[in-house]
């Protein structure tokens, strides 16, 4: 399915790159809801977290070390930050292509409780 991300990843349509491999694009949200607020996700065109399949893992795997290292290299890893997976309708989740939201640089709000 063609996404606004597919059209990143071929490079149709320009991002703020923070990391890439053969693998795993990240790049700055172009809304950010904080001052901290980097996209991480996979070339491979997996919707949402329902479509990752047991042979995805190691991928998966992947993009939590790459937030770990962009997280060092962008000064939050010791503030602190939270890694965003929306997944579905009620999530919010707008574009149909799996991503995680990297976001610090702030004390955040709860979202629970
Ligand atoms: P979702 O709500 O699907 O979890 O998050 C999608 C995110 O993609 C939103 O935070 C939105 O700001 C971001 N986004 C949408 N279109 C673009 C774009 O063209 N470029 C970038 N860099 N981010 C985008």
């Amino acid at each position: 399915m063609e996404t606004i991300f597919s059209k990143i990843i071929e490079g149709s349509i320009p991002c703020n790159k923070v990391f890439e491999n053969e693998r795993i694009l990240a790049f700055y949200d172009i809304e950010p809801a904080a001052p901290v607020h980097v996209l991480i996700i996979p070339k491979k065109p997996i919707p949402s977290m329902n479509e990752v399949a047991p042979e995805d893992l190691p991928l998966i795997g992947e993009l939590h070390s790459v937030a770990q290292q962009i997280a060092k290299e962008l000064g939050i890893a010791e503030t602190g930050y939270r890694l965003i997976n929306n997944c579905g309708p009620d999530s919010g989740q707008a574009v149909q292509h799996l991503h995680y939201h990297l976001i610090g640089g702030a004390k955040l709000g709860a979202l629970i409780g």
